[in-house]
């Protein structure tokens, strides 16, 4: 069945590009809502904004939706992921700013949050997204493409300069929890050479050694270190989470990003909407339901340092 959460869920802290204080609270929706932002400091006009692909600007930082109005919501993909991965299917989520605080820079602590207050089903059956039909978006930076599976599964190949990161590749079946252990605490990463050049622009400028892994050449610069060895793979994956959620139900197929970004993941979502034949939206039998990433989630999985 969908699910939404028991309680209203509140989160505090800064924008990443901003730097603005938020405060937003998740709230439980009933069945087939969906997920839905409002900005609660803006009194006037269409202040809600929804969680849909369709909603998304192709920034290359993060993840931003605008409704018709204008109003904007952004960052909103790691608060995504963690719904998407813990199978929360509706959810209002209200904020009184225009940017999700960034936490420690990973989905852990919205994660640890859902399943500390819990989950309740509604009555009514989790639709899913099967792919039909390989589609995939290239870039001169990389590409990424979605292809037929019975399993939801995830693949991922960065490559970059600076040592501390280099190649890296992951694959993981997003199956029986293994978000929840594996993607949801690896945070945020960017390379020293790069913060300078956002700040100029405006951007990160809520940035700290402690909500993103800084590294430079060789080194990590934020304390304490990696979480992951391959931190940075997975937190790209925990990316792709998010943006796929945009779709608005589950996806069925297997993912391939190889240094795709939140842009690129948008593509691929308006090939696979707009390619005929590329999916089917069904009714999940038991079977499909138990393969979702939701299914098999369990608090006491959770990575210790969130
Ligand atoms: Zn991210």
């Amino acid at each position: 069945m969908q699910t939404t959460l028991k309680t209203p869920v509140t989160f505090d802290g800064f924008g990443l590009h901003s730097g603005r204080k938020a405060r937003m609270v998740v709230r439980p929706a009933v069945a087939e809502h969906g997920i839905w932002f409002k900005r609660v400091d803006i009194e006037v006009g269409d202040t809600l904004v929804p969680a849909r692909w369709d909603a998304a600007e192709r920034t290359p930082l993060c993840t931003r939706i605008v409704n018709r109005a204008g109003v904007s919501v952004s960052t909103i993909e790691h608060v995504m992921a963690g719904l998407a991965g813990c199978g929360i299917h509706n959810a209002l989520i209200e904020i009184d700013g225009p940017e999700v605080p960034i936490l420690d820079g990973s989905a852990a602590p919205f994660v640890k949050a859902f399943l500390e207050r819990g989950l309740r089903s509604l009555n009514a059956p989790v639709r899913a997204i099967e792919v039909t039909r390989t589609v995939s978006v290239e870039t001169p930076n990389g590409w990424a493409r979605l292809e037929p599976a019975r399993t939801p599964s995830m693949e991922f190949h960065i490559d970059f300069e600076d040592a501390a990161i280099g190649a890296q590749t992951k694959s993981l079946t997003l199956t029986n929890g293994a978000f929840v252990r594996e993607l949801c605490d690896s945070r945020t990463f960017c390379r020293l050479s790069d913060v300078e050049a956002m700040q100029a622009q405006g951007l990160a400028l809520g940035g700290t050694y402690e909500n993103a892994v800084v590294v430079d050449g060789d080194r990590v610069l934020s304390p304490g270190g990696l979480r992951h060895a391959d931190e940075a793979v997975r937190h790209k994956m925990l990316d792709a989470l998010g943006d796929l959620a945009l779709a608005g139900a589950p996806i069925l197929g297997h993912y391939t990003g190889v240094r795709a970004g939140h842009s690129m993941t948008n593509m691929l979502l308006e090939a696979l909407f707009t390619t005929d034949g590329a999916y089917r939206m069904g009714m999940c039998d038991p079977v499909t339901r138990s393969y979702l990433p939701g299914a098999g989630v369990a608090l006491a999985e959770m990575p210790a340092v969130a």
